[in-house]
């Protein structure tokens, strides 16, 4: 398996620090609004890549996190008139929601730049007892001249950033290029005590302490939109290293840029879409699909004609499942008949299998492993009539439908309105007791099983009732 390390900048074999094991570490949002088209690039490409890799056999550890204090959900908060977790809590809980309906694959571990303050005074107190930063009048800068490793990620020189450097040298900075680890409270501003007064911590030091925290020192992966290579992953290297004295990730993955009409998006543009706007107009399933018709690391052109051909694209895949699930329906022969047997079908499909592998294998590409399951499409459709044993299209649904899966192209979307909140779930429980205890079984079975088609499991207690996700 080949990857495109972009701090090598070269496609490297993979090899995990443990065997069969992968710890990746995605670069989450900063949640102050919806998320935006350019948010579900790195979402779906990094969930598809660590769904690939638990193809091949391996268990992945995926950390994402959320930034949850910055200056946009503060001045959003005022804006509003509330606190700033008020915001934050809303906008996490909405890009779990898009993210859901997106099939990404919930992280192992989801942490918030919030909870994780003391982790994150304690790695600012070493990078300070290593002379890798310092203190002046209650923020603490990186020293970036301290870490001779600099711009590695990048390619960037620190000479040359200096010189480029058009924003005018901020007197307590020792190096232009020295960046915040902690910032002094602003008048009315979210703060937590520190060593170095009331405050809150710069924005790079947060996926450092959060990828130590939950992955380890060393970790396999580390991800990203490549707008965060400089500075954002840069500085991150630079304060893990010198905090943990070992390479921080062996490999750097980055996704491409969405322009939007061959524009770059922007919000001054006007040409922002956030991903809740766009599944009023396509489904979610057919957001992902076309995010994964494009490599990963290649800019990718949303318009809505783009989005028109994708949903396009993905009926016929859609339809084809369809036609295969009807007809195992309708089959008047169960096993497969020797006449089936012999067609060269499944030599067919398997070879495409290996090329979508293949593709697959070579730095994740998508687009090339699409193009397999539509040949694979074609050859079924070419294949499948009445006449067909269950059998037959059974192993067909499967082939199809498994490398659907390695791309989570195939999903059905929850509809909001039929999934359940616990309120309901419990008042529910209620309504039952009440229809039991009045011996109106019927009722109670009808609430039972009303939940049931929910994935709501009750089970009845000495203590009472209990419910469970199925
Ligand atoms: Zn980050």
């Amino acid at each position: 398996m080949k990857l495109y390390n972009t701090l090598t900048r070269q496609k490297e074999d993979f090899k995990p620090l443990e065997e069969n094991k992968v710890k990746m570490y995605v670069c989450g949002p900063t949640v102050y609004d919806f998320i935006h088209i350019g948010n579900a690039r790195p979402y779906v490409v990094f969930d598809t890549i660590r769904r690939y890799f638990e193809y091949k056999g391996y268990k992945v550890e995926y950390a994402q996190n959320f930034t949850d204090v910055d200056d946009k959900i503060i001045n959003r908060a005022n804006e509003e008139g509330v606190e700033p977790t008020v915001i934050a809590d809303r906008y996490i809980k909405e890009a779990l929601k898009d993210a859901k309906a997106l099939n990404v694959k919930e992280p192992t571990y989801a942490p918030r730049v919030t909870q994780e303050i003391k982790e994150i005074i304690e790695m600012i107190q070493t990078l300070i007892e290593q002379k890798n930063a310092y203190e002046v009048d209650g923020t603490v800068f990186f020293d970036t001249k301290s870490f001779k490793q600099y711009g590695k990620l990048s390619g960037k020189k620190l000479d040359e950033l200096e010189i480029g450097s058009r924003i005018k040298l901020d007197d307590a900075k020792k190096n232009e290029t020295d960046f915040v680890l902690w910032k002094p409270k602003k008048e009315g501003e979210i703060a937590w005590h520190s060593p170095w007064g009331e405050g809150r911590p710069g924005w790079h030091i947060e996926c450092s302490v959060m990828a130590k925290k939950y992955l380890g020192e060393e970790i396999d992966i580390h991800a990203g939109g490549e707008d965060l290579i400089f500075p954002h992953h840069e500085n991150e290297i630079a304060q893990s290293e010198c905090c943990n004295h070992k390479p921080f990730a062996r490999y750097w993955l980055h996704n491409g840029f969405i322009n939007i009409d061959n524009e770059k998006m922007s919000k001054s543009k006007g040409n922002f879409f956030t991903v809740r706007d766009i599944a009023k107009e396509v489904p979610y399933d057919v957001i992902r699909f076309f995010i994964l018709c494009g490599h990963y690391r290649a800019p990718i052109n949303f318009s809505r004609e783009a989005m028109e051909a994708s949903k396009k694209s993905l009926d016929r895949i859609k339809n084809c499942v369809n036609k295969l699930n009807h007809l195992i329906a309708n089959a008047t022969i169960d096993n497969m008949t020797e006449e089936e047997k012999n067609l060269d079908i499944f030599k067919n499909i398997n070879s495409y299998k290996n090329t979508f592998e293949e593709e697959m294998d070579n730095d994740f590409n998508t687009s090339n492993a699409i193009t397999c399951i539509f040949e694979i499409v074609r050859l079924i459709n070419s294949a499948i009539n009445e006449k067909c044993s269950k059998e037959f299209l059974q192993n067909l649904l499967n082939e199809l439908t498994s490398l659907c899966n390695v791309l989570g192209i195939l999903y059905k979307i929850e509809d909001e309105e039929q999934s359940v909140n616990v309120e309901e779930i419990e008042e529910l429980i209620a309504k039952r007791q009440e229809a039991k205890k009045n011996k109106d079984y019927k009722l109670a079975d009808e609430i039972r099983d009303s939940l049931k088609a929910k994935g709501i499991i009750l089970k009845d207690t000495s203590a009472g009732v209990v419910w469970s996700k199925e």
